[in-house]
């Protein structure tokens, strides 16, 4: 989004009310105006109107995850997100840019993916035997991470979908979603391009995002005439029978569930994982976190906070921690980069997709 697609009355609509600081979590962390919502506003209006053109913006604009959550607390309707994700427009269309940002534009563009990995985006599958079907009615977008860090999430992602009739993109590229959050609009046209191309070719009317980044961005970002994007946990809820039939059974567990902010908050995904968790281990042994659903405390990862800001992500993931209720078995998430960082903080309970805790009921 460039600067200029902004909607310049959300600049002014903000009354400067400071209700969206207490929920702010980089703030949560910095304590500083300049890394919270309500100043980073004030930041965003300086550039706009030509007072603010040193590099000193860059801490405060980059250090926002775009987590939403100052929407969810602003009295005035103001979408602060879209707001710093303008300003990274136009900020990067007038040549100014972190070399953090240069780096994954960079990575993006040469690989089409954000691991800079030039290997088969689809070695995940080798050796598994699963089958993809021909003219499938719906694809699994496997995303980046989980086609490269995580092959165990898209093989047992996969391996429920190709039972499904489910199929794949014959090249999938990165989403585009890193370089859309940092202002990179032309560079991430090219690749939104190359996917519906893909997606169109597929013949598919129905896209199922394994990652809450992905679907974020393929379902408001990418322009597919009218074709569907789901998650996956979404997915398997309106096939539970089929999940059912494939030896989805009891497991004696108690579970937490992390939202992730862009499944949840931005596009309300909250009710069909927790569908899927209770029936795996039964509604009771659900224990919610401390902060859950339009609420839930974020993990610290996104919006390119994690490259360019690790020592504030992980603080950021950290605290997300303190929110696990006590005696759960695992902490369970439907997005690759929520499980990334929340495991690189280094607590005591095993951090796993979804999927992960499905072959377990089924495997069981
Ligand atoms: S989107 Fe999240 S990190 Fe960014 S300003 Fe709002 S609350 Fe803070
Ligand atoms: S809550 Fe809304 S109006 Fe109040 S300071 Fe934050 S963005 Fe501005």
């Amino acid at each position: 989004m460039a600067f200029e697609s902004v909607d310049k009355r959300d600049l002014y609509r903000c009354v400067s009310c400071g209700n969206c600081r207490s929920v702010c979590p980089a703030f949560e962390q910095t304590g500083r105006e300049s890394k919270n919502t309500r100043g980073r506003i004030l930041v965003i209006r300086d550039i706009y109107e030509g007072n603010l053109t040193d590099d000193s913006v860059f801490d405060s604009i980059n250090t926002c995850t775009t987590c939403g959550y100052c929407t969810v607390a602003c009295p005035a309707g103001v979408h602060p997100p879209d707001l710093v994700e303008g300003a990274r427009g136009g900020l990067v269309a007038a040549g100014k840019m972190t070399p953090t940002q240069m780096k994954i534009r960079d990575t993006v563009t040469k690989y089409a993916n954000t691991l800079g990995d030039s290997g088969s985006r689809c070695g995940w599958l080798e050796g598994t035997g699963l089958a993809v079907p021909e003219n499938p009615k719906a694809v699994y977008f496997v995303g980046c991470l989980d086609a490269y860090r995580y092959p165990e999430t898209a093989v047992n992602t996969y391996t429920i979908l190709s039972k499904m009739g489910v199929g794949l993109l014959e090249d999938e590229n990165c989403c585009a979603s890193p370089l859309l959050r940092l202002g990179f609009v032309n560079e991430a046209n090219d690749l939104m391009k190359h996917n519906i191309e893909q997606i169109k070719k597929s013949g598919a009317d129905t896209i199922i995002a394994g990652c809450a980044g992905c679907y974020n961005t393929l379902k408001n970002n990418y322009d597919l005439d009218g074709i569907k994007v789901v998650t996956v946990s979404e997915y398997l809820v309106s096939h539970l029978e089929d999940l059912k039939k494939a030896g989805l059974g009891k497991l004696d567990l108690k579970i937490t569930y992390h939202d992730p902010c862009h499944s949840g908050r931005h596009n309300n995904v909250f009710d069909e994982p927790r569908e899927l968790i209770y029936e795996i281990v039964g509604k009771d042994n659900l224990i919610e976190m401390k902060t859950i659903r339009e609420k839930s405390r974020c993990c610290g990862g996104g919006g390119g906070v994690r490259s360019g800001f690790n020592d504030l992500s992980l603080a950021m993931a950290k605290r997300r921690l303190e929110d696990v209720p006590s005696g759960v078995d695992y902490i369970v998430t439907t997005c690759p980069l929520c499980l990334r960082n929340l495991r690189d903080a280094g607590g005591d309970i095993p951090v796993i997709d979804l999927v992960e805790l499905i072959r377990m009921s089924i495997e069981k």
